[in-house]
């Protein structure tokens, strides 16, 4: 069951402005903002609004909502530090359950970018 709002989460917290975070972009259906840890010069996360818990959940009806997701992801690269294609670029990253290394079981697309090496990957 995807609920509007998991009292549990921390992305959730995020959004509802219960835990503080560095925001970079905002509208009505995502939020992207600084990861804590970073693993790159360039680590951000772009969470939906919606408490949905990972990949595994996700519908035909989500589809707009991930693509709008994926399609502003190079406009905040740059806008927040990547270096320009083809030189530099980013990775998006979206790990899943256990054994795709997912820690926040609230979907979340990592934005990874500048200058390496980096911390991971
Ligand atoms: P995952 O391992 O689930 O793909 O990624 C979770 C990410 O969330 C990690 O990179 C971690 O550093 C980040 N993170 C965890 N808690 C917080 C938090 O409270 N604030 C922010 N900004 N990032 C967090
Ligand atoms: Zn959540």
């Amino acid at each position: 069951m995807n609920l509007m709002h998991d009292p549990n989460c921390i992305f959730c917290k995020i959004i509802a402005g219960d835990i503080p975070s560095s925001k970079v972009y905002e509208d009505e259906d995502m939020l992207v903002f600084k990861d804590i840890h970073p693993s790159a010069p360039v680590h951000l996360l772009m969470v939906p609004k919606r408490h949905i818990p990972s990949m595994t959940q996700v519908t035909a009806e989500d589809a707009p909502l991930l693509g709008r997701m994926m399609a502003k992801a190079p406009e905040l690269a740059q806008a927040n530090g990547c270096n320009p294609y083809p030189d530099g670029g980013f990775r998006l990253m979206v790990n899943t359950g256990e054994e795709g290394g997912q820690e926040v079981h609230h979907l979340h697309i990592h934005i990874l970018g500048g200058a390496r090496p980096w911390r991971k990957g």
